[in-house]
């Protein structure tokens, strides 16, 4: 298959990884599956031992004299870097639906969405501080740690991507990104644009099954990892980062509660949170994970929820009418369906969906359980795919304890008429980021992290630069 735009790719033969500036194919691959047919896509490379090996040597180098390029230059090449993308929009975007399952649109706006944040990172300042004590001076200076391992999942392959690239890099340091082995290709073709922009080694994709990860993190030649995915693969991360103590970032799952107090605009409400639970199919960390409405709104609001899960189209991601596309792969797949038999078995009211008819693709239908009790798994585990649960409350309090419970606390949401008062419960929701009367948002330049179990560190805004920086105090007499 080839597809047109400015970047003509002859799938199967033309995916290659890029280590120390270099085009490398391997000659073991591993096969990337379109979610909505089931069918090959493409190989991409799968990395081995000594190509990961040559991967860090060539970052190891390059990091000598990039360190020490001034933050003009390496602000610049981020910008062609993002330019790069954008020229390249209408092929890109069709190979990330491809391999991921998105909608065509919104492939375009994951894309666009990269290109925003690569060069709002770029435009960010450093901190610096000279502070005086003790008849000394001391210069705080913000080093690049070294050579980073960039490690994100398989829901938005590219912006999760962009996320590490424009940190890393715009603070001095240099990056091998290894993409998820379901949704490579994106990310190896982006590799190929960042070729001709950055210094060799400075910035590497390299690809591969289910070892690499594992390689890569017990790689000693790594002095940091930027680590996106599930909270059980953080655990194992930080476990193989321990015996050189690599510096972490791990940015890991939620199951982020919404909370609707009543005197809200119950259908614009719910319409909005339906969105939040269902866009990308449900798979985002900061999706809307379980839904608490006060009983009196609750009928309305859930009346609206079903309707607008009648009303969406989902199919592969690159027909025209397609909303939503597939769950972007097997394993993902299979869980999902698991939570829903779970539900239908324990006799929970399924409201909208339920489990989808045998057929090509990963696909399952919007479901929207209602009511469940609290300890059933699909209140307690995080889906990460189409199905929302949306329980009732009576008393604020408890819906506050109910939304807390876990052991997880990424994301939360409060709506609700009376400002004042939903602003007084989300400062009492444990989680990185709460969102009151707004549907999830982030920005370039404000931090996003988890609380509990969701993670260590943050991403974006100055804290995001900080972490991919050695604090030196550099001492002298006044
Ligand atoms: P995952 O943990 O299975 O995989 C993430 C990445 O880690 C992939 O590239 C994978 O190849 C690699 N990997 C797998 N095992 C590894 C190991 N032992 N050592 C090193 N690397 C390893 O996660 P996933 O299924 O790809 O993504 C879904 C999860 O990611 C969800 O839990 C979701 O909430 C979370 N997520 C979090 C954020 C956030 O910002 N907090 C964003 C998106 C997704």
């Amino acid at each position: 298959m080839t597809i047109g735009g400015h970047m003509p790719v002859k799938f199967d033969s033309e995916f290659a990884m890029t280590i120390d500036g270099e085009l490398v194919f391997s000659e073991k691959k591993i096969p990337v599956l379109n979610p909505a047919t089931e069918e090959v896509v493409a190989h991409a490379p799968d990395c081995g031992a000594a190509q990961l090996d040559a991967a860090v040597r060539g970052a190891r180098q390059a990091f000598n004299e990039w360190r020490s390029t001034s933050i003009e230059i390496r602000r610049k090449l981020l910008e062609q870097l993002a330019t790069a993308i954008l020229d390249h929009l209408d092929p890109l975007s069709k190979i990330l639906t491809l391999e991921q399952g998105k909608a065509l649109e919104a492939s375009k706006a994951e894309l666009l969405g990269s290109v925003d944040w690569i060069r709002k990172t770029a435009s960010l300042e450093l901190p610096q501080d000279v502070r005086q004590d003790s008849g000394s001076s001391a210069a705080i200076r913000h080093l690049p740690l070294g050579v980073v391992a960039g490690i994100p999942p398989w829901n938005y392959p590219v912006n999760l991507s962009a996320m590490k690239i424009a940190p890393a890099l715009l603070t001095g340091n240099t990056l091998v990104l290894k993409p998820s082995p379901f949704t490579p290709l994106s990310m190896l073709k982006i590799g190929e644009l960042a070729r001709d922009i950055f210094p060799r080694g400075v910035f590497s994709v390299i690809s591969g099954g289910d070892e690499l990860g594992p390689l890569m993190t017990a790689h000693p030649g790594f002095d940091k990892i930027s680590f996106t995915g599930s909270t059980a693969t953080g655990r194992s991360v930080m476990r193989s980062a321990a015996p050189t103590l690599k510096r972490l970032t791990l940015e890991l799952g939620g199951n982020d509660p919404a909370i609707v107090l009543p005197g809200v605009d119950v259908p614009a409400v719910a319409q909005t949170l339906f969105w939040c639970a269902f866009t990308n199919s449900g798979q985002i960390c900061l999706a809307t994970k379980r839904i608490y409405v006060h009983e009196d709104i609750y009928d309305t609001f859930m009346n609206v929820m079903v309707e607008t899960a009648k009303a969406v189209k989902v199919g592969n991601g690159l027909a025209p009418e397609t909303q939503l596309g597939p769950i972007s792969n097997r394993p993902q797949f299979e869980r999902v369906k698991a939570l829903i038999k779970d539900s239908i078995d324990n006799g929970h009211e399924i409201l909208a969906g339920g489990l989808p008819e045998q057929k090509n693709g990963y696909f399952i239908p919007i479901t929207i359980v209602g009511n469940p009790p609290e300890n059933s798994r699909i209140v307690q585990e995080e889906q990460f795919g189409p199905i929302i649960p949306v329980m009732k409350f009576t008393d604020v309090e408890d819906a506050i304890k109910r939304a807390n419970a876990l052991d997880v606390g990424l994301g939360a949401m409060v709506w609700g008429g009376d400002h004042d008062q939903a602003i007084a419960v989300g400062k009492r929701l444990e989680a990185g980021t709460v969102w009151v009367n707004q549907p999830p948002q982030l920005a370039a330049s404000i931090p996003f992290g988890g609380f509990k179990q969701s993670g260590i560190g943050s991403e974006g805004g100055v804290e995001g630069l900080l972490a991919y920086t050695v604090t030196q105090s550099l001492w002298s007499k006044i």
